[in-house]
């Protein structure tokens, strides 16, 4: 406990770097190491990977420490990123948390409730942070539609991947839908009156093409398609309100905006001003905002070392992440029972 102390105000002094360490250094935790190596206020304390090669493999790399025990990584941190294989998430947290460190979790917190709530609990106890990895959130083009206070009627999103073997241990809704559903949750603030749910098994032993419609006491509804069996990637996003229309294109970083208004501003360009005749008389302004490009990953990671020093609560909390997953388990179940 002594440790634990130490380490809550040692992280909160501005004049030190914040200590990180990363375990599980595979695909992605390789680029978490990378970018938190770049974040003036940290510094990597070390990566861990049940994996001792791969370990070494990207300390090497990074020239940053590796630890052959979890735990003595654990001793020398002030917060861990945890990016293994989902179905470890909760073992991992809990043992960080034991020790005294924030976590940041990749996405899906975990793949139980009962597991999610144990370390909501527990980081609530023992006075840490959980941020999760959602994302999506951090992309530069979803920022711009953040800022923009949407309260969208309807939502459609497209999460589309080429086939890779890595993350079939778990079905395509706690893979990939899971970042459309958590940004659903945050635009449309109401509680989900229905949901309705279709998947299908075809090349791994789990949900691989999923589509699931979410119906909230607003009366919003959103239609969320995800697939890892596609023959192109695509993640994008569209929101319509009365007489707007927006697309997020998360690959491209775009956003894109029409508006449908009776009569255009003097200021609007001709060519992205649309006649269209109808009943009445309207048109239609194409506008495509400039989004400032920057690495999410890095931007995400540096929110959680700033949460830390600043003692404030993360945007993607734990509590976001078990919404998330509650509602990702609810579409698994459904999809089940059918
Ligand atoms: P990966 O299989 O490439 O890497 C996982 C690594 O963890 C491997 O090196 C493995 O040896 C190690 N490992 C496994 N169990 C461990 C344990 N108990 N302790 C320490 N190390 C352990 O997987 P990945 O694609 O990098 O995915 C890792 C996590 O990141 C998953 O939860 C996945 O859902 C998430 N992810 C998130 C995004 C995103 O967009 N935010 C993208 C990809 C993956």
């Amino acid at each position: 406990m002594y440790f634990a102390y130490y380490r809550k105000f040692r992280a909160m002094n501005k004049q030190q770097p914040i200590l990180i360490g990363v375990i599980g250094v595979g695909h992605l935790g390789n680029f978490h190491v990378q970018q938190l190596n770049e974040i003036s206020n940290i510094k990597v304390s070390g990566v861990f990977d049940r994996d001792a090669g791969r370990a070494k493999e990207i300390a090497n790399k990074y020239n940053v420490p590796h630890a052959e025990d979890m735990s003595l990584l654990l001793q020398n941190s002030d917060a861990v990123t945890i990016v293994t294989p989902t179905k470890s998430h909760f073992e991992v947290a809990n043992q960080a948390l034991d020790a005294g460190c924030h976590v940041f979790i990749e996405k899906p917190i975990t793949d139980s409730i009962h597991h999610a709530e144990q370390l909501l609990e527990k980081s609530e106890l023992n006075q840490r942070l959980i941020q999760v990895g959602h994302i999506e959130r951090f992309n530069p083009a979803f920022q711009h539609i953040n800022n923009l206070n949407q309260s969208p009627k309807f939502i459609e999103a497209h999460r589309l991947a080429e086939f890779k073997p890595r993350g079939t241990d778990v079905p395509v809704i706690l893979d990939l839908m899971i970042h459309d559903i958590d940004l659903i949750l945050h635009l449309v603030k109401s509680k989900i009156k229905d949901i309705r749910a279709k998947g299908v098994c075809v090349v791994s032993d789990t949900v691989d093409m999923a589509n699931a419609r979410l119906e909230f006491e607003n009366g919003c509804v959103a239609n969320i398609t995800a697939s890892r069996i596609s023959q192109q990637n695509m993640r994008k996003l569209r929101l319509f309100r009365e007489d707007e229309y927006t697309t997020v294109d998360f690959m491209q970083k775009t956003v894109e905006h029409y508006t449908l208004t009776d009569s255009p501003p003097e200021s609007a360009s001709p060519e992205n001003t649309f006649e269209i005749s109808g009943k009445r008389r309207k048109f239609i302004m194409y506008d495509k905002p400039t989004v400032t490009d920057y690495n999410a990953l890095r931007e995400e990671l540096a929110h959680f070392a700033y949460v830390i020093q600043n003692a404030q609560t993360p945007s993607v909390d734990g509590r976001s992440g078990l919404d998330a997953l509650k509602v990702a388990l609810m579409i698994q179940d459904l999809i089940k029972s059918n």
